[in-house]
């Protein structure tokens, strides 16, 4: 098997030939083993210098902290289990006359209302409602998250963008518009904070330097804590 050496790790890999490829590709599989995948006649050695210049990419999903099994996605079913600012609340699904699919929130139970004709499939369509619901949920509390906070901050987003990212829970731009990923709504509300004065802070500081962490600290004392709770718990956020 051949080695791949980066600085002091040396890492095994395999290489597949792929019939109907055209380029050279990496895939690191759940047990973190890494593949190259060539097209026919691909000159093998030239595998190895490109693997190198990925070797940022491979050292970060190789060499990532075990995080047990793959997270069971949601199957979308009476009774599972959904976070809401940190609280559990359970799925329940009922039939309803109308043509609209309507989703209500209330003691602790998520409620969808399906109308009886189904053009997809059960899961599928209360997927698709919850996602709409929560997005509209991040609207509004998002927006009032940044409201309170723009006054203890100084300053405020010239626009806030509420949308789903695959890999980040907010970002600031040089022009002052702030996004969030509506995602971020299911976590406890010291996170959402946390997320929220994040982004804010950097208006001031476009960068994660010292002043930038000074900063953000004396608006959250405590955010380290709630720095590794998304560390923790981030993937489970995203996992449907
Ligand atoms: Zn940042």
């Amino acid at each position: 098997m051949p080695m791949l050496s980066i600085g002091t790790i040396v890492i095994p890999y395999t290489i597949e030939v792929r019939p109907r490829r055209r380029y050279l590709a990496i895939q690191v599989d759940s047990q973190h083993r890494l593949k190259v995948l060539v097209p026919p006649g691909y000159p093998l050695h030239d595998v190895e210098p490109f693997l190198l210049q990925k070797s940022r990419w491979i050292m970060h999903h190789v060499m990532r902290p075990d995080s047990g099994p793959p997270m069971p996605s949601k199957t979308f079913v009476n009774g599972e289990a959904f976070l809401l600012r940190g609280e559990m609340v359970r799925l329940k699904i009922v039939r309803s006359e109308g043509q609209v699919v309507r989703v209500h929130c209330a003691d602790e139970v998520l409620e969808v209302g399906l109308p009886t004709l189904a053009d997809t499939t059960e899961a599928e369509r209360v997927r698709d409602a919850l996602v709409e619901w929560y997005r509209d949920r991040a609207i509004g509390i998002l927006s009032a998250r940044i409201k309170h906070y723009r006054g203890i901050v100084g300053r405020g987003p010239t626009r806030l963008k509420i949308a789903e990212y695959k890999s980040r829970w907010g970002f600031c731009r040089a022009d002052g518009l702030i996004a969030l990923n509506w995602r971020i709504i299911q976590a406890p509300e010291p996170v959402i904070d946390y997320v929220v004065v994040h982004e804010l802070t950097h208006l001031d500081h476009p960068h994660h330097q010292g002043a930038f962490w000074q900063a953000l600290e004396m608006i959250l004392p405590h955010y380290r804590l709630q720095k590794k709770w998304l560390r923790d718990h981030g993937a489970e956020l995203g996992a449907w």
